[in-house]
């Protein structure tokens, strides 16, 4: 049995050239930046691996996780490029980065008085990347004594290289944010202490997706790009003032698994909250919230099925839901929950208002049981069945 065949009517389809059009797109917009393609939570649920390789041959030259786990993921299916951790990861765990070549961040100066305990064997530097925390208020060095007593271990604890030093904005999606300044402020303030103290690292990073749109000033030499590489804007106020059009990666597919023609009265799934009112076709589409298919994107959510925008009707179940058709169609007829058919859309921000998130939710909860099915040059290059991924 092939482990990357999947079996069910439902699956998610990730369109790697426009992966890669977004990256190529912020080479152009930030010509002397490099990038790092943030890929945690399996690539904002588009695949971490295949995002990490189209981002990496468009141009990006670090990848950036999430946690230990992940990078060791990437290690495994054969990824060699730099690879930085962004969460703690525990101290006992540092030969295992090292051996593995990956990047952890720092922001606690105990971390390096217990890390350097297991690190005196290492042939290998640690490579380090310092968090500061400019207003973030997550995690971070805060002030300039912390900054000071961090510095100055990591200048006598051997094996460690600081190869960057960063932070992360909590504003920069949006325009009129005095907050945003002042972090830049602050970074730019604690990067001059940092210089004093004989700290140079080669990599000095503070821009998400926001900030690498909107560009920050500074002494920065790489931006994190995650949300906007995968084709979605950082926030709607964000998406009116684009300085280049995003393409979306991401779209949700499924087909009919079964049609019926209801009478006035009928009613359609729990709770009975749907009642015909006369006679009318409904089809059942095999997607669920066990898919990430919410719950409470009904009433409100619709699918696109022969390019028209049809309405999912009663509560959505587990495994399936129910779509109003205006006539009789077949099993195995395709609809788009996201995506475009014809000349109708369906995009991820209204997937996400429905469900009263933001864009970034939406594909990180498309759940492992939805196949990926991944296009790159314009055809269908491989699928990921976790499932039956043993
Ligand atoms: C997730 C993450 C990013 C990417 O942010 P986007 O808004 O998706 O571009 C960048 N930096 C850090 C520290 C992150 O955790």
């Amino acid at each position: 049995m092939d482990k990357h065949q999947f079996y069910r009517d439902t699956w998610a389809e990730i369109n790697l050239d426009n992966i890669s059009k977004n990256v190529k797109s912020f080479k152009a917009h930030l010509p002397d930046q490099k990038i790092m393609a943030v890929v945690k939570a399996n690539g904002y649920g588009h695949g971490a691996y295949q995002t990490a390789v189209t981002a990496i041959e468009s141009g990006a030259e670090y990848l950036a996780v999430a946690m230990l786990d992940e990078a060791l993921a990437l290690r495994k299916q054969g990824v060699s490029e730099p690879i930085l951790v962004m969460n703690r990861i525990r101290p006992e765990y540092v030969s295992l980065a090292v051996q593995n070549e990956v990047s952890v961040t720092v922001f606690q100066k105990e971390w390096l008085i217990e890390a350097s305990a297991y690190m005196e064997k290492e042939e290998k530097p640690l490579n380090i990347h310092l968090k500061l925390d400019t207003g973030m208020g997550r995690v971070g060095i805060i002030g300039e004594e912390e900054l000071h007593e961090a510095a100055l271990l990591i200048r006598k604890t051997p094996y460690v290289v600081l190869e960057g030093v960063f932070t992360h904005f909590a504003t920069a999606d949006e325009w009129d944010s005095k907050l945003f300044e002042e972090q830049r402020k602050r970074f730019i303030n604690q990067l001059g202490i940092l210089h004093t103290l004989g700290c140079k690292p080669k990599l000095i990073h503070s821009a998400n997706s926001a900030a690498a749109l909107r560009k920050v000033e500074g002494p920065f030499n790489l931006v994190r790009l995650g949300i906007s590489m995968y084709g979605l804007s950082p926030s709607m106020e964000m998406k009116k003032k684009l300085p280049f059009p995003l393409e979306e990666a991401f779209s949700l597919h499924s087909q009919l698994i079964h049609v019926k023609k209801l009478a006035a009265g009928d009613t359609v799934s729990y709770g009975a909250t749907y009642i015909a009112k006369e006679d009318e076709w409904v089809g059942t589409l095999p997607i669920g919230y066990a898919d990430g298919w919410q719950r409470r994107l009904s009433p409100g959510a619709h699918v696109l099925m022969k390019g028209e925008r049809l309405p999912i009707i009663g509560r959505i179940c587990m495994d399936q839901c129910m779509v109003r058709l205006p006539f009789k169609m077949d099993v195995g007829e395709k609809a788009t929950l996201i995506g475009v058919q014809q000349d109708e859309r369906i995009e991820m921000d209204e997937i996400a208002s429905l469900a009263k998130t933001i864009n970034y939710e939406i594909p990180c909860l498309i759940s492992a049981r939805v196949p990926r099915v991944f296009v790159k040059n314009g055809r269908i290059s491989e699928n990921m069945n976790v499932i039956l991924n043993f």
